[in-house]
């Protein structure tokens, strides 16, 4: 099974991405997960993106789509996988669309989950996780940049019938089920 989780920040999609993955035995692929560990361990790509991360901006379109093309070529992720954060934006969408189009692969599903904003901002300053992107202000901006940059890549998979909205208020296990009755009954 080939799954996108969508959604803004503070959405929970990291959080639902693990619990997908382990019900369904398929590797969870996390850009933001990938950068942050580049940052931590100082690598090349790591001092390449630590300022756009710090920023809550969003690291250039070639970058992501050419680190996930080659993520993607390990073994691991033959039998499927979970995206998580990836596409972010329509350009990403569509690369995308060409990288499962080579490989003769369809998408399998492609997960909303629906918050309120103003949810949002309180969820993410209270989860306490201790990202330098954390902060009130980098929240904000991220916020905005999801508006701008992310949100039309719904619209963009709308097009291709792929969506399926999920409630993403409710507790964890709450949302997890919701997702699996998508799933199941797909
Ligand atoms: P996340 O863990 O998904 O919230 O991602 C954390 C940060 O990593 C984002 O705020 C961006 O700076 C960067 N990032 C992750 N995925 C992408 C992507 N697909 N395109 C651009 N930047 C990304």
């Amino acid at each position: 099974m080939r799954i996108i989780i969508f959604g803004p920040p503070g959405a929970g999609k990291g959080t639902q991405a693990k619990l997908i993955s382990e019900e369904y035995g398929i590797p969870h692929l996390s850009t933001g997960e990938i950068f942050r560990s580049a940052i931590k361990n100082e690598t090349p790509l790591g001092k390449e993106v630590k300022a756009i991360l710090d920023a809550g901006d969003l690291v250039p379109d070639n970058k992501v789509v050419e680190l996930v093309e080659e993520e993607l070529k390990d073994d691991k992720y033959r039998d499927g996988y979970i995206l998580d954060g990836f596409p972010r934006t329509v350009p990403q969408a569509k690369a995308f669309d060409n990288i499962l189009e080579k490989r003769g692969k369809t998408l399998d599903a492609f997960l909303q989950l629906d918050v309120p904003e103003e949810e949002l901002i309180d969820r993410i300053l209270s989860r306490g996780e201790g990202r330098s992107d954390d902060s009130p202000e980098k929240v904000k901006n991220r916020l905005a940049v999801y508006r701008e940059e992310t949100k039309p890549v719904i619209n963009y998979y709308k097009k291709q019938d792929a969506v399926k909205t999920i409630d993403g208020v409710g507790s964890i296990e709450e949302i997890f089920e919701r997702i699996k009755e998508t799933l199941d009954n797909k």
